[in-house]
């Protein structure tokens, strides 16, 4: 058990998430790794929810409220960080869950799916391969989608994403929403509305929103710079690195 009173213990509490994750075979190798990279940013970033990041959480609340299909892409990591979350966001916005993997394997999938349905999801897509459908400009495995999910989405939620999947669904002419740590990725760089946050801080922080925000009428014209939005988060880690180096 790791003591509450450890100054790492937020961080060591997800790490351990992710370790079961991997135990119960919804997390790859490779995903702890992408974790790693993950870490180190939340640790220059001070492990806080930044202004610049309620701001896209905003943003990003509108863009879900306001899309016909919006589609909730999960992948192990993500399964194994915020289940709970990743069903009550679908049932704020009425989206769809689709389990889409980089590294695809049916095992896996059965993993995340009945991880998904312990904390109450009910129709999970990406499963039934008589729905597969391909998106262009993408190798074999991942270019597979579920033509009731992502295929005819307008809106998908693709946290923790690699570069080539996010500019193949940007190309393939979805509106991309994703959660990354890192400001400088070719997935943050590339998605119309990035959450640099964790999504263990960030996601129960958007089904806020969203509850809140439907409440209220929604502004169409909304609008909302990414790029902008990333140079204050590549801000906030500047001062941050200042900070720590002359403390
Ligand atoms: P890209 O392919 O977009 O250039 P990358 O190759 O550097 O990014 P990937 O492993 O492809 O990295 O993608 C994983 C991304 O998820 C990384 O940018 C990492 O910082 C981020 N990440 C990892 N864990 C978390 C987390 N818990 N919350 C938010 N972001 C995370
Ligand atoms: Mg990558």
């Amino acid at each position: 058990m790791i003591p509450r009173s450890h100054p790492r213990a937020a961080s060591l509490h997800i790490r351990e998430k992710l370790v079961n994750g991997y135990r119960k075979g919804l997390v790859v190798e490779e995903g702890l790794l992408a974790h790693g990279r993950g870490e180190m940013f939340d640790y220059i970033i001070g492990e806080k929810t930044s202004k610049a990041s309620y701001d896209a959480i905003k943003a990003a609340a509108h863009m879900f409220l306001l899309a016909k299909h919006p589609v909730i892409s999960v992948n192990g990591n993500f399964a194994a960080l915020c289940p709970k979350e990743v069903v009550q966001l679908a049932r704020v916005t009425g989206a769809k869950i689709e389990v889409n993997l980089f590294y695809s394997s049916e095992k896996r999938k059965a993993a995340i799916a009945s991880t998904l349905k312990k904390n109450g999801a009910d129709q999970i897509l990406g499963l039934d391969k008589r729905f597969s459908q391909k998106i262009p400009r993408l190798d074999s495995a991942r270019r597979i989608v579920d033509e009731r999910g992502i295929f005819i989405a307008d809106v998908v939620l693709v946290p923790l994403e690699d570069g080539d999947r996010t500019i193949a669904l940007k190309k393939f002419g979805k509106r991309v929403i994703t959660f990354d740590l890192n400001p400088m990725s070719r997935t943050a760089r590339t998605a119309d509305i990035t959450i640099v946050d964790n999504v263990t801080r960030g996601m129960q922080l958007l089904i806020n929103m969203c509850k809140k925000m439907k409440r209220s009428r929604l502004d169409r014209k909304f609008k909302f710079d990414n790029k902008k939005n990333l140079n204050q988060s590549i801000l906030v880690i500047k001062n941050n690195l200042w900070r720590m180096t002359h403390a």
